[in-house]
């Protein structure tokens, strides 16, 4: 039960956990809290004049057994001037900038696990070298459900402004693409766990070790603001899907006391919750 923290280091028995920002985007908050009124969201996350509100993009750095692990992207930084001003994306902190902070370069990354392959998750899997987008992290294998890359591949009209093929087609004409079917432990102690719901194939990611676990649930969870059960995403394929499971992975995380990621928050990157009667709250946010 050895969990300390300092300088944004989570440390899970001989596993470390380092979150990252790849610094902030907006999107309409509308679309982030699907069928909440704007009239209770806007407490929590008060909208710009366009309507958008503040997100994160925290990605955890996970090291284990002599093995660096990035839990999604982040952005990237492949975006024309109109997208900048659409989705208000700040770059003042970046996930190559967070590396450096460790003394990491690109080439120190082992695994990347795509959640699942939206722009804000996937953004930073390649770069730009010469106008042509080339994997960012040249020795890493990608790990992502092999049903996601099949629906990235093929989207249809709801899912196509969220699949940007640059992110995800030159990693696998690398030949660095893993596909991995259903749950698997990727390497020692963090497994992947495919939930579904924002996407048929999202997977979620779970780290264990001494005795303790974090959750990184991405957009089944991506804010604090989403801990109430009914706040979920707009942007949900299968939004009673995401209710079952988030259901579930609340109370076992308030139970167990588990660490969670929150991916998109822009305030609270990582805490655990407890609950309170019929809610859960944050009881301890750290990083
Ligand atoms: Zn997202």
């Amino acid at each position: 039960m050895d969990v300390s923290r300092g300088s944004g280091v989570l440390e899970l028995g001989d596993i470390r956990v380092h979150i990252l920002s790849d610094g902030r985007f907006a999107l309409d908050g509308g679309a982030m809290f699907g069928v909440v009124p704007r009239m209770l969201w806007q407490r929590t996350d008060p909208p710009d004049e366009r309507n958008r509100v503040s997100l994160g993009l925290n990605v955890a750095l996970v090291e284990t057994a002599g093995q660096r692990i990035l839990v999604d992207t982040g952005m990237g930084d492949k975006w024309s001037e109109p997208d900048r001003a659409m989705y208000r994306i700040d770059r003042s902190t970046t996930l190559l900038d967070g590396l450096r902070g460790l003394g990491l370069g690109p080439e120190d990354i082992d695994i990347v696990i795509n959640t699942h392959l939206h722009f804000d998750h996937a953004g930073g899997n390649t770069r730009l070298q010469e106008d042509r987008a080339v994997p960012t992290f040249p020795k890493a294998r990608y790990m992502v459900q092999m049903g996601e890359w099949e629906d990235a591949t093929r989207p249809h009209e709801r899912s196509r402004a969220s699949y940007l093929e640059a992110n995800f087609v030159p990693i696998a004409e690398a030949k660095q693409l893993a596909p991995v079917q259903g749950e698997v432990e990727v390497a020692p102690g963090v497994r992947v766990v495919p939930v579904g719901g924002h996407t048929a194939y999202h997977q979620m990611v779970v780290v264990e070790g001494g005795g303790q676990r974090l959750l990184i649930p991405t957009d089944l969870l991506p804010t604090t603001s989403h801990l109430p059960l009914p706040y979920i995403m707009g942007y949900d394929l299968f939004p009673v899907g995401s209710l079952e499971v988030k259901r579930r992975l609340l109370k076992q995380a308030a139970e167990e006391k588990s660490w969670i990621v929150f991916y998109h928050d822009p305030r609270t990157p990582l805490a655990r919750i407890r609950q309170e009667r019929e809610r859960y709250v944050v009881s301890e946010g750290g990083a």
